[in-house]
């Protein structure tokens, strides 16, 4: 079932969506992005004439804690949406069950933060540090047990389900996958927001226009490695961006003075580059560098070969003859895939390698190519230069996104086809 192929009127619906939004310590909303990109949906139900009960995690709480209460989003929620929402105190219990039976049409009900049960994530809590492995085992059986009886509960509540929650679509929690089973095919669909992620990754994995191309930055080699051998299957080009560069010098013997580097993966890096070889992957690394003589915004610059890194300096973002590199791959390509910064893009002084890539994946958009850029940082990148609005698609997953492109069945995407 799709969302625009079904009649909300006179139904009720289990929406979850992903309004884990930044707080300040006055629990003012500092970034209401992730809301906003579920008003679609939410509009869509109310205007067909349904009502809502909304669910939803806030942090990472490990129990009831009002610091991640949801009550902290009601009044701005009911500003974007311009209904006065319920809210119930505990997404379990009388009250919440009251007021989702009473739910008119029209009516939006927010639950309570999921997460502060256990069952949520059917991850035991409070387990002593030195629980043995059988305790542990009970433990976890226990809250398996429980989370069956929970989710039954959130299903009750409704007559349909509705899943707009891709930033945590890799997880396989009670409201966000387990959930809809108790929904048949006909009562369960993807929100607007989760309908368009799940096409922008199919676009990059299954439909694609070449040359294709892959920008990887951010800092570790280790936490993108799953995700770099997946995409050697599948691009024309790997850009490899960010802190990453330096494993990779190294590992070919460059001097990389200080650094980002990870002395345990110089092997994995010269493997990697052997398996693109063999694909026939053309891999793009960095040649200069703009090192810095302390990690910090202020500190002294010049740019230098990218494997003739002074002693005391440190590679802190791309310098000149790389960027126009990377952008002339990024301009011949027709689908792009950025992950990630060319330097440390939180200092003003080290953002101009992303903004260079930025600006060659606009500019390769503009021609026609199909643009998707994810993962927290590349998103801050693009909201900072004010080029959000000229990529084709923004993500809003971080991890998903990158499980998703790793190839991996998310469980809340597989619970809705199912
Ligand atoms: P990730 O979370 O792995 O995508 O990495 C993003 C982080 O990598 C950002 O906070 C950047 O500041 C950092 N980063 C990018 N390039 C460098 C570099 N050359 N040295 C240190 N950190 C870097």
């Amino acid at each position: 079932m799709t969302i625009d192929q079904f009649n909300f009127a006179g139904k009720k619906a289990f929406v979850r969506v992903d309004f884990n939004v930044p707080l300040d310590e006055n629990f003012n909303i500092t970034d209401d992005t992730r809301m906003r990109a579920a008003l679609p949906t939410l509009k869509k139900i109310l205007a067909d004439g349904g009502s809502i009960i909304i669910g939803s995690h806030l942090g990472r709480p490990k129990g009831v804690t009002d610091k991640f209460s949801l009550k902290h989003i009601l009044k701005h929620l009911n500003e974007l949406l311009g209904v006065e929402v319920q809210f119930a105190n505990d997404c379990m219990g009388e009250e919440a069950a009251v007021k989702a039976a009473a739910l008119k049409p029209g009516e939006v009900l927010l639950l309570e933060n999921l997460r502060f049960y256990a069952e949520e994530e059917g991850k035991p809590r409070g387990l002593a540090e030195d629980a043995t492995d059988e305790e542990k085992a009970a433990a976890k059986k226990a809250v398996k047990e429980s989370q069956k009886e929970f989710t039954k509960k959130l299903a009750s509540y409704a007559d349909c389900y509705v899943n707009d929650a891709f930033g945590t679509a890799h997880r396989a929690h009670a409201s966000t996958a387990l959930i809809a089973k108790y929904f048949d095919k006909d009562n369960k669909m993807f929100g607007y927001l989760m309908e368009k992620e799940v096409k922008a990754v199919d676009k990059v994995l299954n439909d694609i226009h070449r040359p294709f191309t892959a920008i990887m930055g951010g800092s570790k080699v280790s936490s993108k490695i799953e995700i770099i051998e997946n995409l050697l299957n599948k691009v024309d080009n790997l850009i490899i961006a960010g802190g990453m560069t330096y494993t990779f010098t190294k590992a070919m013997g460059g001097k990389i003075g200080l650094s980002i580097c990870e002395d345990d993966k110089l092997d994995l890096a010269l493997d990697l580059m052997k398996k693109a070889k063999d694909k026939g992957v053309n891999l793009v690394l960095a040649v200069d560098a703009k090192v810095a003589d302390s990690f910090s915004n202020d500190a002294n610059t010049q740019f230098c070969a990218v494997n003739e890194i002074p002693d005391g300096w440190e590679g802190l973002d791309i310098g000149p003859k790389t960027e126009e590199l990377f952008a002339n791959v990024i301009k011949g390509s027709k689908t792009i895939l950025w992950n990630g910064p060319t330097g440390v893009f939180e200092f003003d002084n080290f953002t101009h390698g992303s903004r260079a890539v930025a600006e060659a994946i606009v500019e390769a958009t503009k021609n026609g190519a199909f643009s998707l850029v994810g993962g927290g940082d590349s998103v801050a990148c693009v909201n900072k230069f004010g080029l959000a609005k000229e990529v084709s698609y923004v993500s809003t997953g971080g991890g998903a996104l990158l499980e998703a492109i790793e190839g991996k069945i998310l469980p809340g995407i597989a619970a809705i086809n199912e």
